[in-house]
């Protein structure tokens, strides 16, 4: 399965690959989930669908999944999780974020200058 993105998060070489339902099916057992991160082998799945803006949305909410394993910080979470079902609030935490997240790249790419780069850090 040929990767259509690779990137670095935390240090890992991960990559992104688009997959039919039918694939999707194989992998979680259900052809309708969108996304699956999984941590073990640095992959992110994206079931393909037409819609560019819910895919970007799916990817970033992988990329979520990603980032909290990758760096550390799901350990750090789920130690001072006082609830029930910690799998359910990282979900609902992702679900809540992810939609702040892309207007944020959506207007930054808007904007032909960033405001900082890490080169004037
Ligand atoms: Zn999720």
């Amino acid at each position: 399965m040929t990767p259509y993105s690779s990137f670095k998060i935390g240090g890992q070489d991960w990559t992104a690959h688009l997959v039919s339902a039918t694939e999707m099916k194989k992998l979680t057992g259900d052809a309708t989930d969108e996304g699956l991160t999984v941590a073990m082998t640095q992959r992110i799945y994206i079931r393909r669908i037409k819609n560019k803006s819910r895919l970007r949305d799916t990817f970033l909410h992988e990329i979520c999944h990603a980032f909290l394993g990758a760096t550390g910080m799901q350990h750090q979470l789920e130690v001072g999780y006082k609830g029930e079902n910690f799998e359910d609030w990282e979900e609902s935490l992702i679900r809540i974020f992810v939609p702040h997240l892309a207007t944020f790249i959506d207007d930054w790419s808007r904007t032909s200058t960033p405001p900082v780069t890490t080169h004037e850090l």
